[in-house]
């Protein structure tokens, strides 16, 4: 019995067309629909033809069949979604709120194949004496073209069909002459786009593995003795960097895949450097590809069709990696799982840690998270018995934790000194530079939010409500001058003196890469430096290069924003400098301290990873902040348990959840308006224990790209009950036939709106 008809997600974001739309599947095409392919249907009153995707085939009509469209055809060369993308898509579009063909798109990492590539080979046909033979002859005849190729071919009887295009300069006419007089063949065969960059695959030597210590052996065998047993959890290495974790995953996907499964690693993008590829390069051959921002739509398609034919065993990427067709997935691992980019932008905002356990359980894989500093959410599972936590202490390629200073710019300030720079990092880099070792320092601006505090007493301007710090609003148009509150819309009046001390020194922190590279040339005019920000990584590779070139030694100092505290390990590096480290602690949302933890101990991680010891300067005008003191000491442990206490008491994830509602319009009145409505209803869809509503109130960011930008927050302790909300709050945006894109969701935001 062939299935009559389909049900079909149309390509369309609205919630209005937010369910599957029923067609009839016609004659020519029975047997060929199956669920998840793309194809092309007739939509609306204009019977425009338009894409979607086939969600179900069925024998059962849902309406009159004869008012049922029929499909117009399937999409040509469209990629389908498996049931299990599917399943993923729908369960992300539960859990994070978004159409059904947003999720699925997501999914999807390719939408389009892409014709492969085809190498062509020409190939003797007579044996090495006969081609001299032949050569020679052409030779006597002046047919020098012919001569040239048979010689060539004497030498070596196959050639890649560039080369004698291109390097030997044969005309197509002379390789048919040839083909005709039957002495060579041209050969065709389908080869794909490589993702690797190209040096990494050339000069390639299989290294042997490293002999792991008792620790990371322990580790491997307790995770593979489970995966074995069919035991399937979470587990989470907490490292810090330099203590082998790279090499347990690299030991663990080995072992998964002698098992004949397959591996997913993601990696940060600015951390997937050319030196992480060539490690797992050198490891796994060409069983291993790369998935990242930087690759043509033909070098993705390629991918996705190696990884679905199983060509591949092991996909490396950031995020979207996650959604690579492996058939037989039996492990994800998140190198350095704490970090933010983990956690989409875009609708379904969804976090690949969340996604990926779901993808494993699904799969029946098994999940390893890794960080020197696990996020908050992770460590809080681990705690509680969730997730399986594993320690390695040791750096294992020598070099001892640095030396961390803690300096306290009020004291500068009262000292007389009001340079960017304390009078011992002053010293530090003076003495570094005197004895021909490097130093970074590191300014982070990702976050910062113009927060408002005293130079003289460190006092930062909070928001009574949400203990979080107030942003100076800059908006010329309504706003200048005032204190504002990201989460709640709380404001004030700008201060001209200090409510605590009352000193004319409260002001907003304002010092960037450029003006410390001025400062560095005024101060030290003979030393040699790299700037790395925004404004000089705009090119392609410019990242890559700058770090090499600090990395050859052709500086001794390097300045930039976070981006700096990734990737290459620097051998020369002694000192290393954080100028400001309030500007991220007082960034204005409830992850301000971790992220602050995360950096500091990230940017100390870089001083010293030789044998010469390595020393950390932290300036700061709240050195008796529990996150400054922590990461001074090195004591993970210690922060957690400051900032989980912090987290319980304002009701902060993941002691709570907290959902973000973000509602978008060109006219600000709508925009305000719907932001209110949503709200009430929201307060209005209470249970037992009816959710904390804060807000609305006007975006950090008033307005993108004339589009006015509204925000409220609601907390709760239960996740379901926020995502009941959600679901409420999607049904009353069908009802009024309002965008679905104008209203989006995050939950346990990464980020402030
Ligand atoms: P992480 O991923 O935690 O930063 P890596 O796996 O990169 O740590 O290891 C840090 C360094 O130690 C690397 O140079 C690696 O080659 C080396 N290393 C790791 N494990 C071992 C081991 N068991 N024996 C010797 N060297 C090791
Ligand atoms: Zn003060
Ligand atoms: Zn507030």
């Amino acid at each position: 019995m062939t299935c009559r008809f389909a049900n079909i997600i149309v390509d369309i974001s609205h919630e209005k067309v937010d369910r599957p739309f029923q067609y009839r599947i016609p004659e020519r095409l029975m047997g060929t629909i199956a669920v998840g392919m793309a194809v092309t249907i007739p939509f609306g009153r204009g019977n425009k033809l338009i894409h979607g995707y086939v969600m179900e085939v069925t024998d059962k009509a849902e309406y009159d069949e004869s008012r049922l469209k029929e499909i117009h055809s399937v999409v040509k060369d469209g990629v389908s979604a498996e049931g299990d993308s599917i399943r993923l898509a729908w369960w992300m579009k539960q859990n994070y709120g978004s159409t059904m063909i947003s999720a699925l798109k997501t999914v999807l990492p390719v939408k389009q194949k892409r014709k492969q590539l085809v190498k062509k080979t020409i190939v003797c046909m007579v044996d090495e004496a006969a081609a001299a033979e032949k050569a020679e002859e052409f030779g006597r005849k002046h047919q020098t073209a012919k001569a040239r190729l048979m010689q060539e071919l004497s030498l070596q009887p196959a050639l890649p069909y560039t080369l004698v295009t291109g390097k030997l300069n044969i005309a197509a006419q002379t390789i048919q002459a040839l083909e005709k007089a039957k002495l060579i063949e041209t050969h065709a065969e389908e080869t794909y786009r490589s993702a690797l960059p190209e040096n990494v695959a050339q000069g390639w030597q299989k290294k042997t593995e490293k002999h792991l210590s008792e620790n990371q052996g322990r580790i491997v065998n307790s995770i593979l003795a489970d995966f074995k047993a069919g035991i399937r959890q979470t587990y989470l290495i907490h490292g810090v960097t330099g203590s082998g974790k790279t090499e347990v995953y690299m030991e663990l996907i080995d072992r998964v895949i002698a098992e004949g499964r397959q591996a997913i690693v993601l990696i940060p993008e600015i951390a997937l450097t050319y030196q992480t590829l060539v490690r797992f390069y050198q490891r796994f051959g060409d069983r291993v590809s790369v998935m990242n921002s930087r690759l043509s739509a033909g070098e993705r398609s390629d991918q996705c069709v190696r990884a679905a034919k199983g060509e591949v065993d092991i996909m490396i990427g950031p995020r979207s990696a996650l959604f690579t067709p492996f058939q037989r997935l039996g492990l994800v691992i998140i190198d350095e799982e704490h970090e933010g980019s983990y956690k989409s932008e875009n609708m379904p905002k969804y976090h690949a840690r969340e996604t990926a356990a779901e993808l494993c359980r699904m799969k029946d894989a098994v999940l390893v998270l890794g960080s020197a500093t696990p996020s908050l959410e992770s460590y809080h599972k681990a705690k509680g018995g969730a997730v399986k936590l594993f320690t390695l202490k040791e750096r294992l390629a020598g070099g001892q934790l640095p030396q961390v200073h803690v300096e306290d710019l009020r004291q500068e300030l009262k000292s007389g000194n009001r340079s960017i720079f304390s009078r011992r990092l002053y010293a530090l880099i003076d003495d570094r530079l005197k004895k021909g070792e490097q130093t970074m320092l590191f300014i982070n601006r990702r976050g910062y939010a113009g927060f408002v505090s005293c130079r003289s007493c460190g006092y930062v301007m909070k928001c009574p409500h949400c203990d979080v710090s107030l942003s100076e609003h800059t908006d010329q148009y309504k706003k200048a001058g005032r204190l504002v509150c990201h989460y709640c819309g709380y404001e004030m009046p700008g201060v001209t003196n200090c409510p605590q001390c009352g000193s004319k020194y409260i002001l907003g922190f304002r010092a960037g890469t450029q003006q410390i590279e001025e400062l560095l040339h005024k101060e030290f005019p003979a030393a040699r430096v790299l700037r790395m920000d925004a404004d000089t990584t705009r090119n392609k590779d410019s990242y890559e290069q700058i770090l090499s070139q600090f990395a050859n030694e052709e500086a001794d100092i390097l300045v930039g924003t976070q981006m700096i505290v990734k990737g290459h390990d620097f051998a020369k590096v002694t000192l290393v400098g954080i100028l400001a480290a309030d500007m991220s602690l007082h960034a204005g949302d409830y992850r301000a301290g971790e992220r602050t933890f995360q950096l500091l101990t990230q940017a100390a991680g870089r001083a010293g990873r030789s044998a010469l010891p390595g020393e950390v300067v932290i300036q700061t005008y709240q050195p008796e902040h529990y996150t400054i003191i922590h990461a001074a000491n090195q004591d993970y442990e210690g922060f957690y348990a400051a900032e989980m206490s912090y987290r319980d008491l304002m009701m902060y994830p993941p002691a709570a959840h907290l959902m973000a509602v973000l509602v978008l319009s060109p006219d600000a009145v709508t925009g305000a308006g719907h932001a209110q409505e949503l709200a009430e209803r929201a307060k209005a869809a209470s249970g037992d224990a009816p959710p904390l509503v804060i807000g609305p109130a006007e975006a950090s960011i008033g307005k993108i790209n004339d589009v006015f930008r509204y925000v409220f927050y609601i907390k709760h302790r239960d996740y379901r009950v926020l995502t009941g909300i959600k679901d409420v709050l999607e049904t009353y945006i069908e009802a009024m036939q309002w965008n679905a894109d104008s209203v989006q969701f995050d939950f346990d935001p990464m980020r402030n709106y």
